[in-house]
């Protein structure tokens, strides 16, 4: 077994680890102390992810997760922004219009696609100074007044801090949607740059995306129940493109699509605590969120932003035991992954209840939002910026 020192590892190379690499590298005297533990073989529980070059998940990013990437010169070169939400219900009154110039900015977000992100931010971490260790999936070691033992395969690192950004955490909250996404692109007769559009169906969500590297193509995300998605990604093109245009409608002509169809499973997983110790959870290795408003990556780029942030001040004596640090991290995201975390868990239940007094008053609730432009600006603020502690 070799062994090393560093001050921090950080335990996956996704979008999150990838982020804080980049953000530590700037405040940390030497980057070279700083390890980023790619894991190189496939990971069980992260089949997708463990391939981003083939990745077919598009994002949609908040103004704020923009900003961040932009500023690290890390945003794609392609991507396709969103400047108007849509947002109905299938079958029931109400429907609401979220729209750029309501909040004064030029875009309420920004698709970009999974892989085009990761090739963009690869690249930014080659050149930052950071120290990237490939090799098989990296595991959390002992704790003690030392600090904490990282193992990867046959190398053990002694380190001040862990961070888990792997993607898949221990769950101490779960809830199993029963539903899975179909992920798709679909072109439309009648094609409406700039906007996103989300219907709620008694199936379950589904959104169409401009698409990030076709124009007037739409990333399609459809939820529905196992066996449905499971039916749906297996139709021919002709019955997909056909089912599609009947649950979405009308607004954007005929919808078809002659694209793969990938299924993702959906399910809330999440930790109570974001720290334990000399360990800290970020990104999904925190919270794995349902798709539906697009939170799960800009929550956590949010953790990342604020981790660095924390952690920058304790690098300058990465002697000294990192603990208040810490705390003070896990306190200063806990309103801002609740309030996220319950508003996602929230929004699929209620709109796929089947039950049509509930439905409807759903259906009103948006109608009222749409109208009621004081009430929508928090909800909307919320989603394109997060909270801010
Ligand atoms: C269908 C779908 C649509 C989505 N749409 C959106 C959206 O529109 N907007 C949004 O913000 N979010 C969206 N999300 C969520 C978003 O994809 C995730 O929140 C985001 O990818 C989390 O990034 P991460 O870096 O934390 O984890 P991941 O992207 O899972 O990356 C973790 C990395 O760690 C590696 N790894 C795993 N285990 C180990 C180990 N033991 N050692 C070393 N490496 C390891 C993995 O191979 C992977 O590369 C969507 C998710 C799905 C499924």
């Amino acid at each position: 077994m070799t062994s090393s020192a560093f001050d921090i590892a950080i335990l996956g190379a996704g979008p999150v680890g990838r982020v804080l690499a980049l953000m530590l590298a700037r405040v940390a005297p030497d980057p070279a102390r700083i390890a980023l533990l790619a894991g190189n073989a496939p990971v069980p529980a992260a089949p997708a992810a463990a391939v981003p070059a083939t990745d077919p998940r598009v994002l949609a990013m908040n103004h704020g997760s923009r900003v961040l990437l932009e500023s690290l010169h890390a945003w794609p070169d392609r991507s396709a922004d969103i400047r108007n939400i849509h947002v109905s219900q299938r079958g029931r009154l109400g429907r609401t219009l979220i729209q750029n110039t309501d909040f004064g900015v030029p875009q309420l977000g920004s698709v970009v696609a999974y892989s085009g992100l990761h090739a963009k931010l690869d690249e930014r971490v080659a050149a930052c100074g950071v120290t990237v260790l490939a090799g098989p999936p990296a595991q959390i070691g002992r704790q003690d007044a030392d600090g904490v033992r990282v193992l990867q395969g046959e190398a053990e690192l002694l380190c001040q801090v862990a961070v888990q950004s792997d993607g898949a955490g221990a769950a101490d909250v779960r809830r199993d949607y029963g539903q899975h996404a179909v992920l798709t692109t679909a072109h439309a007769t009648l094609p409406r740059r700039g906007w996103a559009w989300e219907r709620f169906t008694a199936e379950g969500p589904l959104a169409l995306l401009p698409h990030p590297q076709t124009p007037d193509a739409y990333s399609v995300v459809w939820c529905s129940a196992p066996g449905r998605a499971a039916e749906l990604a297996a139709l021919d093109n002709a019955a997909f493109s056909q089912a599609l245009s009947a649950a979405f409608g009308d607004r954007l002509g005929r919808l078809s699509s002659q694209a793969p169809r990938h299924v993702f499973p959906l399910a809330l997983s999440a930790r109570r605590a974001q720290v334990h110790g000399r360990v800290a959870a970020i990104g999904n290795a925190a919270q794995t969120l349902h798709p539906v408003a697009g939170q799960g990556l800009n929550l956590g780029l949010r953790d990342a932003a604020r981790l660095a942030q924390t952690l920058g001040g304790w690098l300058a004596h990465p002697g000294a035991n990192p603990a208040s640090a810490l705390t003070e991290f896990a306190r200063a995201r806990h309103v801002d992954r609740a309030l996220t975390a319950g508003l996602t868990d929230l929004m699929p239940r209620v709109f796929s209840t089947g039950l049509a007094p509930v439905e409807h008053a759903c259906g009103l609730a948006l109608l009222a939002l749409d109208l009621a432009s004081p009430l929508r600006a928090p909800l909307a603020q919320h989603l394109l910026q997060g909270f801010r502690a």
